[in-house]
């Protein structure tokens, strides 16, 4: 027999497939050890056959599989070949997408432990070693223990015991429970009319994929909960992608008190040992519900029933490391090789997607009401301008004031929203101009109250707050901008009763840091909750009756084609927070451009007029959807080195233009817009291309043909951001 075997080396040198000599016992999906080169190193079987080409002198042996099962489904190899194709990566690279990260390195494997119970014939135990007979007796009651556990209660009497030849022992692979303590009862529920019909419609359609477009608080998480339940219940498996499973523990208790141990959760929260029995429980069936986010669309499950799209149109679905893939198209490519339903749920989805639902080449569900005929919380436009020319420098409006004080006079609750975390934007010095900068990137630093220095929100690297100004010594340095810290501290002098909360990047840290505030804030021990986008997700609330939205225009001036669809996202989705129990909600939504018509739309609730707004918009523009915009990175450590590749990859591109100048809309090479991050000089050339268009894979071409020394160049199709 033979194997072939791609080894796990990304590199495009040895990206194809080597012949190697097998036993009987190695099949496809295997990983194996393969002499290679001068040493041995790991592979991955992708077939076995038997006959090669190879001439028996040059033949070598698979030294041993790495673990009894193939690590690899049949599906995962197939699709790894698809994406290595689509994106042009070497196969080891899209072959390691389909495993824990914990087995490739081989620091984490399963783990044993003993158990034990009483031999047949139990021999007899003197009256005085009183020890022992409870340790006869503990077995006697509970038929068989872990032998750990028994060593801590019995201490040297199971020794003892086993020298008599009274215990039978046995050792067994136990999983890691990444969740002690139990999770509950799920609460029955019965769906309402319109969730009933959604759940029908996505099993009558002979579409693949189905749009649930439902309005914040309309019930989608209880529709999927069906549909997987429906999987379930054919002897199916399911999975169900979500943003960020840390943000929305709700959501993961409801999972675990409906599907108890079926439910395989992949958070990053988890440790590597805890991941890799999570992993394991999926590989061999025994848990059939894979959640988690990005990466869990790769998860071990076969004969899939459902695939499940939470927040279908948040950012986090597309890959920001080699290979660039976009969820969609795998989970695509996964309902098809399984034949099932891939149903995309989002209360705003991309103007992508609901371009193709509207075609036709999605079925859209619509749920148009939140349940319970709940009424959408009624949003105040403050225009920020006029309480300037008030007198009103702060970061909140009267209005705003107002409602807060009358929130939490009634009991209630308020999240503030506020896209930016540190104290203030930047600091300057008001005599000269002069505003700090990162000595790594080429932005400006964030000012940190309670660590009093400044923050590079890029690297990540502090410096010392300035006492004067380095450029003129001037000692008027200044704030400009308000940051989450900032709101904190303002609001209590504002409301020095209130009980504040602050949720961003800077207070969640650890394994447990959103869990810890979010729990927190369900529990009533805080009024306010201040943060970043993460408020924003998918929290269900109940007391939350005030929702503010301090800088709304923070997202609307960004320079990106989609700056409109994100900030009518994120409007909605913030607004969508307030108002989700008994009591009516509302919405304070400052703004220097209160016109605007995206917050418009957003304030109005009205998805279709910004939809039909937007889509003019980008077909008069020939933005995306109507044209793809591609970005071919070139990033490296020393400015001349990566000139040199962005020439070589330049002229490359160029003669693609020169031979098919009508696909390109625009061409262009340019510093990116910021020139450098962590130390790395960043350069672009910047594309658009028609729809339809078939130049796409000869760019992949041209930038993984040849390898830059030092320096990484990458393509982006329609990147998430272009700083
Ligand atoms: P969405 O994800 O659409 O914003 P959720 O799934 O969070 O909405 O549901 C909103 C609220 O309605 C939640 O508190 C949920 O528990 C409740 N809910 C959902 N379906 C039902 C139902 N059939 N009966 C009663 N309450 C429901
Ligand atoms: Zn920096």
């Amino acid at each position: 027999m033979y194997a072939e075997v791609i080894v796990d080396v990304a590199h495009s040198d040895v990206d194809k497939i080597f012949d190697y000599a097998c036993d009987g016992n190695i099949c496809a999906g295997m990983r194996v050890a393969v002499p290679f080169g001068n040493g041995v190193t790991t592979g991955f079987v992708m077939r076995v056959k038997e006959k090669t080409d190879v001439p028996p002198a040059k033949l070598k042996r698979v030294l041993r599989a790495e673990e009894e099962f193939p690590a690899l489904t049949e599906e995962s190899l197939l699709l790894a070949e698809k994406i290595a194709a689509r994106y042009r990566v070497p196969m080891a690279l899209t072959l390691r997408l389909f495993l824990p990260a914990e087995m490739r390195t081989g620091k984490v494997s399963s783990r044993r432990r003993t158990f034990c119970r009483l031999a047949a014939d139990l021999p007899p135990i003197p009256p005085r070693a009183k020890q022992q007979l409870a340790l006869v007796a503990f077995l006697e009651e509970n038929g068989e223990a872990d032998s750990a556990l028994l060593r801590e209660k019995f201490g040297g009497a199971l020794k003892a015991l086993e020298e008599r030849g009274a215990i039978l022992s046995e050792k067994r692979r136990v999983f890691r429970d990444p969740y002690t303590g139990s999770a509950g009862e799920a609460p029955s529920r019965t769906l309402t009319d319109g969730q009933l019909l959604a759940v029908q419609k996505v099993h009558a359609t002979d579409k693949t994929v189905s749009l649930l477009h439902g309005v914040t608080g309309s019930g989608k998480t209880e529709v999927y909960l069906s549909l997987i339940a429906d999987a379930l219940k054919e002897g199916k498996t399911a999975i169900f992608l979500v943003p960020e499973i840390s943000l929305t523990p709700q959501m993961l208790f409801q999972l675990r008190a409906r599907f108890k141990s079926k439910a395989a959760i992949l958070h990053s929260g988890l440790t590597a040992g805890e991941r890799f029995d999570e992993w394991v429980r999926l590989r061999e069936g025994e848990a059939r519900i894979a959640i988690g986010a990005r990466s869990a669309i790769f998860a071990p499950v076969e004969n899939v029933g459902v695939i499940v799209i939470d927040e279908e149109h948040d950012g986090s679905y597309s890959s920001e490391s080699s290979p660039r893939y976009n969820t969609f198209d795998i989970a695509r490519l996964r309902a098809d090789y399984n034949g099932c339903k891939l149903v995309l749920g989002s209360a705003t989805p991309s103007v992508e997607t609901y371009r193709r639902a509207k075609a036709g080449e999605f079925e859209l569900i619509e749920l148009p009401e939140r349940i319970n005929a709940r009424p959408m919380p009624e949003v105040h436009i403050v225009d920020m301008r006029r309480e300037v020319r008030r007198g009103n420098p702060s970061a909140f409006s009267s209005l705003l004031r107002e409602r807060l004080q009358k929130c939490l006079g009634e009991g209630n609750q308020a999240i503030l929203f506020l896209n930016r975390r540190g104290y203030s934007q930047t600091v300057i010095c008001r005599d000269c101009g002069y505003v700090a900068k990162c000595e790594n990137c080429d932005v400006s630093l964030t000012y940190h109250s309670e660590e009093d220095c400044l923050k590079c929100h890029y690297c990540g690297a502090r410096y010392k707050m300035l006492s004067a100004c380095p450029q003129c010594g001037g000692k008027h340095i200044g704030y400009v901008g308000t940051g989450t810290q900032r709101v904190v501290t303002e609001l209590k002098k504002l409301l020095p009763a209130a009980r504040i909360l602050r949720m961003d990047m800077d207070t969640t840290g650890g394994k447990e840091g959103h869990f810890r505030i979010l729990k927190e804030f369900a529990e009533h021990r805080a009024d306010i909750l201040v943060g970043t986008q993460m408020v924003a997700k998918g929290h269900d609330f109940p007391q939350v009756t005030l929702v503010g939205i301090l800088d709304a225009d923070m997202s609307l001036h960004f320079p990106d084609y989609r700056s409109g669809e994100r900030t009518f996202q994120l409007v909605t989705q913030v607004a969508g927070r307030s108002g989700r129990g008994g009591e009516a909600g509302e919405v304070v939504l400052q703004t220097y451009d209160p016109e605007n018509y995206i917050l418009r739309f957003a304030a109005s609730y009205d998805y279709a007029g910004f939809y039909a707004h937007e889509i003019a918009m980008r077909e008069a523009m020939s933005f995306p959807p109507f044209a793809k915009i591609v970005r071919v990175m070139v990033t490296g450590d020393r400015e001349e080195e990566t000139l040199g590749a962005l020439r070589e990859v330049y002229k490359k591109l160029q003669m693609l233009y020169a031979a098919h100048s009508e696909d390109f809309l625009f061409f262009n090479r340019m510093h990116a817009p910021i020139k450098r991050i962590r130390n790395k000089y960043r350069y672009q050339v910047l594309m658009r291309l028609a729809g339809g268009s078939k130049v796409l894979q000869e760019i992949y071409a041209a930038c993984s043909a040849s390898d830059y020394k030092n320096v990484l160049v990458y393509v982006e199709e329609n990147p998430g951001n272009l700083s």
